[in-house]
């Protein structure tokens, strides 16, 4: 019954690093996308919800964040209690100055920015001047982010949502988290970039939404279609949503008959409840 739902998943965008459809290619996959607006899809981002909260927590703010707030909703960059980085790879923080211009005129305190502490560096390398540390900030430039850092496994609450982060071991440079999301009861897993999951905490999620990057074989960092199946049988998801779509060159159906009913695809804009 989606009124005893507590968490609401608002999935912002769902491509890996580059979106689609892709420039100058014919292959199935961005053919179709071309033809069916449903089926472009913008960088990975996710916004959370608790139901009855007017509070909305934002997981990752890349390359193409602007849109994504017009699209969710006039209020959207009102509402938001909060920014959670997953990892500070260029396609999930390369928006952070555009969403800075979209809380100007709505804030008088900076929005708490969760991230761990050897992330911090690399975005501060792009974006200091919306740090309170202003290093090469203009005069007329203000902070925006207020750091706060986060520890593996260590649970930290906004917005009434309890959030706890998960090594995904996804590259060397910095630690990537996946975030297991919970509310009164109910939980999810967001794991877009991930190599793989070894921590307890992301088993027996009413939700799992995972990164499939690959479409056969797993890279160092990537999963792929059969290992993020593979990976949320093991973690026992009740329900299995896959994300962070590379370049699979197969149509949509083609893709889903791979899927054998264990998993669906999202698209951007799609609502997850929780
Ligand atoms: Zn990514
Ligand atoms: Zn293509
Ligand atoms: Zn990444």
């Amino acid at each position: 019954m989606a009124g005893d739902n507590e968490l609401v998943l608002h999935v912002l965008g769902t491509a890996a690093a580059w979106p689609f459809p892709r420039v100058g290619c014919a292959c199935p996959m961005c053919a179709e996308a071309l033809r069916d607006d449903r089926l472009r899809r913008a960088r990975s981002a996710l916004l959370v919800e608790r139901r009855g909260s007017e509070e909305l927590v934002l997981v990752d703010a890349g390359n193409d964040i602007h849109w994504q707030l017009l699209q969710a909703g006039e209020n959207v960059h009102r509402r938001l209690a909060a920014l959670v980085l997953t990892h500070p790879h260029s396609d999930h923080y390369l928006g952070l100055d555009d969403l800075a211009r979209a809380l100007k005129d709505v804030r008088e305190v900076l929005l708490p920015f969760y991230l761990q502490d050897d992330n911090l560096p690399v975005v501060e390398r792009t974006f200091s001047y919306l740090l309170p540390s202003r290093e090469g900030a203009r005069p007329w430039e203000k902070p925006r982010f207020e750091p706060r850092a986060i520890r593996l496994e260590e649970p930290f609450d906004v917005a009434g949502i309890r959030f706890t982060p998960i090594n995904t071991f996804h590259t060397d440079t910095f630690t990537t988290c996946a975030f297991r999301i919970e509310a009164n009861g109910r939980a999810a897993v967001y794991a877009p970039d991930c190599a793989r999951i070894e921590s307890e905490t992301a088993m027996d999620a009413d939700l799992l939404v995972i990164d499939a990057t690959e479409l056969d074989d797993a890279t160092e960092s990537h999963l792929s279609i059969p290992t993020a199946l593979e990976t949320a049988r093991r973690l026992r998801a009740r329900r299995t949503i896959l994300t962070h779509i590379g370049h699979h060159q197969i149509s949509c159906a083609d893709r889903d008959a791979r899927l054998a009913g264990q998993a669906t695809v999202a698209t951007d804009g799609l609502v997850l409840e929780v």
